[in-house]
């Protein structure tokens, strides 16, 4: 399924907030050319009160940006406190209507030849886009798992987002979908079940909600570690534990989560039916308890929610 977006008109872009047609950047980008990159991708939800847009974890993703920039060696004059206010006035600017995905991202901005880390100079950049749901919700999602292997820590760190790391994902998704999958499941070299191509998985198996560690080569997901939080306080059942590829044939429900993808359940899985192949009560109960935190109708998770409240003045 094509997602449908609609690129706002104003951008953060070497320091300043610009017309988002003026953010534009050389072809010899070192980042560009090599990969040098890293991201973040975090939705802001329009608040059942119909003024505010509810920015979902906001400090959480500033952090984890902020830490892929680490591994960079990014030098960069914001913390994650500071970076979320230079977000949230961004937002505030392009004063949305609806639903939002925000693109802020670090990149090497020098026109140099060698693939290195020092010596490129860092930069900072934002964009904002209006978006609703990138899988359809309604129905499952048919899964597939993929012949290529997750990038190993060791060769490219998986918990971080950085930008090259994704032409792993690239190759991961071209595959199954070319196979007629929505979403592929991928292994790491040590042949366990990591993560989608671009979102984490949870299984039910006998009433367990359960994922991968960290260490299995997975991006330490924001919306992963929501649903351990939820499932902590609703009293379900779960563990974080090496997954094998045979339980995901025998799990009763399964679902993959991410900023993107939101909480999605899977259909089947290698043209396997998950469970009777139809949505599970667990991957119900936590989409419902998900969606009613973003909408802002659950005051007890008001703390995992940046509100920015639309301008007055843009409505006159
Ligand atoms: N894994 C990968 C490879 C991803 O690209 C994403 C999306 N950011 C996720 C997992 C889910 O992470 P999050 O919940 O923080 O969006």
């Amino acid at each position: 399924m094509a997602v449908k977006t609609a690129m706002m008109d104003y951008a953060f872009f070497e320091g300043q907030i610009v017309p988002f047609e003026d953010a534009k950047i050389s072809i010899g980008t070192h980042a560009l050319q090599y990969g040098t990159g890293a991201f973040a991708g975090i939705r802001g939800y329009l608040d059942q009160d119909g003024e505010t847009i509810n920015i979902f974890r906001l400090i959480d993703h500033t952090t984890r940006l902020l830490n892929s920039g680490k591994l960079l060696r990014a030098e960069l004059p914001f913390t994650p406190e500071s970076l979320a206010e230079t977000i949230a006035e961004l937002v505030a600017k392009n004063a949305p209507s609806g639903d939002i995905y925000l693109r802020p991202f670090i990149y090497k901005p020098a026109v140099q030849l060698t693939p290195r880390l020092r010596g490129l100079g860092d930069e900072l950049a934002v964009y904002v886009m209006g978006m609703g749901d990138y899988l359809d919700l309604e129905r499952g999602q048919k899964a597939a798992v993929s012949s290529w292997v997750r990038v190993p820590d060791n060769a490219m760190p998986s918990r971080g987002k950085l930008t090259g790391s994704y032409v792993n994902s690239a190759f991961i998704k071209d595959e199954v979908e070319e196979k007629g999958a929505d979403e592929a499941i991928v292994l790491n070299t040590a042949g366990k079940v990591a993560e989608g191509s671009g979102c984490n998985l949870f299984i039910v198996r006998n009433g367990i909600l359960t994922t991968p560690p960290i260490t299995s080569d997975i991006l330490e997901g924001i919306t992963r570690r929501t649903i351990l939080a939820l499932a902590e306080e609703l009293g379900i059942p779960h563990e974080t534990r090496e997954i094998d590829r045979t339980e995901l044939y025998l799990s009763d429900e399964a679902f993959f989560c991410g900023t993107g993808v939101q909480i999605a359940w899977i259909e089947s899985i290698d043209g396997r039916p998950v469970g009777n192949g139809k949505i599970g009560p667990v991957s119900k109960q936590i989409q419902t308890s998900f969606f009613d935190i973003v909408r802002g109708r659950n005051a007890a998770h008001a703390d995992w929610l940046y509100p920015v409240r639309k301008p007055a003045a843009v409505t006159a």
